[in-house]
């Protein structure tokens, strides 16, 4: 690991309460798979995800947030780990 190109989890904006409960159950190598696997309609690619906010819809997790390529707005939706 290179810690140059970590992606900072800190967002800019808030983590709801709950979003941030859910976040930090994910254990931290999956959060930056999570992070560095976001579809952007932009790019027609899969890209980096510059974390903006996070918040609960319903029982998933959307992660909102810039594309690391282009800038374009990408976001990420996080389902329920049971059903
Ligand atoms: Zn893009």
């Amino acid at each position: 690991m290179n810690d140059n190109n970590v992606i900072p989890l800190q967002p800019k904006g808030p983590f709801s309460r709950e979003a941030k409960a859910r976040w930090d159950k994910i254990p931290r190598y999956a959060q930056m798979k999570l992070l560095e696997n976001v579809w952007c309609t932009e790019c027609s690619d899969i890209t980096s995800i510059l974390l903006d906010s996070a918040e609960m819809e319903q029982r998933n997790l959307i992660l909102r947030g810039t594309c690391n390529k282009c800038g374009g707005e990408v976001c990420r939706l996080i389902e329920p780990e049971d059903r």
